[in-house]
């Protein structure tokens, strides 16, 4: 039949059996499944700042440019709005080339003090207009991990500024790097904050691509809601762990785990 001549011409391919199509089918499906959603999801967070800034410009259009400072007001309106469709765009780029697959992991060993002092100025310039004590604890300068610096750099970055923007009003923020003796093959970063903290039920779904806890004040503070699920996809291609513990009105400590590389084989 031509249903035989098929089975076997993709057994020819390569493909062994109805079980492996079967199989194969079900990827498809969940590809499928998942592209679609990921449109429903993005065309959902573009509506809200369009509107926005077509709502503003129709303001001015409509007479209000005639006002100086309405004028001005409104522009700087539209342009935090657009700002925010920059970095929604800049993410969901990133995210979608670590779902397909698509970015590769380039490891390399390095040393974790590089990795760090590379964004520690930025993050602190952040931390300082927010009013944030951000406290980097010293470590072993010569330890070092076997990973891609670049999504590693966006890991801290992630961690650091939901730090930063889920904290209160003079809170800290605090880095441990750190060896646990019964695991030396690995090096911890823990990223500790004074914040807002999260409730027991929301934890497993922050990584959730663009869940929110309050969606406006993640808004206001320029979040994208793709932050943690970018970090969660980087550890899960370095086969490395990822641990959130929260406690509301107390704080949150997000912890990873890397590869170490500076361990001397005996
Ligand atoms: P966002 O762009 O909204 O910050 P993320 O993916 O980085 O998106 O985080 C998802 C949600 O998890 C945030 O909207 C916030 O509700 C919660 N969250 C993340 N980090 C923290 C933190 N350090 N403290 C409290 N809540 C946090």
């Amino acid at each position: 039949s031509s249903q035989r001549d098929e089975l076997d011409y993709l057994t020819k391919q390569g493909i062994k059996s109805s079980r492996t199509i079967e199989r194969e089918i079900q990827r498809l499906n969940r590809i499928e499944n998942y592209r679609k959603e990921f449109i429903g999801d993005i065309s959902h967070e573009l509506k809200t700042p369009i509107f926005a800034i077509q709502g503003f410009i129709e303001t001015l259009l409509n007479g209000a440019l005639e006002d100086e400072e309405v004028n001005r007001e409104f522009l700087r309106k539209a342009m935090r709005n657009v700002n925010r469709l920059i970095y929604l765009t800049k993410d969901l780029m990133e995210i979608s080339k670590l779902e397909t697959g698509e970015l590769k992991s380039e490891i390399e060993e390095i040393y974790l003090y590089e990795v760090i002092h590379d964004i520690i100025e930025s993050l602190n310039y952040k931390a300082e207009k927010e009013n944030i004590k951000l406290t980097i604890h010293d470590f072993d300068k010569n330890l070092k991990v076997k990973v891609d610096k670049n999504q590693v750099k966006q890991v801290f970055i992630n961690l650091i500024e939901n730090a930063i923007k889920y904290n209160v009003p003079n809170g800290e923020v605090e880095v441990y790097v750190y060896v646990k003796p019964k695991q030396p093959e690995r090096v911890f970063v823990s990223v500790k904050d004074t914040g807002i903290g999260i409730d027991e039920k929301d934890i497993p779904r922050v990584t959730e691509r663009f869940f929110r806890v309050d969606k406006s004040r993640s808004r206001e503070r320029g979040g994208t809601g793709l932050g943690l699920a970018i970090v969660k996809h980087i550890m899960e291609a370095h086969g490395e762990k990822f641990h959130i513990e929260s406690e509301p009105n107390k704080g949150s400590t997000f912890t990873i785990s890397l590869h170490r590389a500076d361990m001397v084989r005996v």
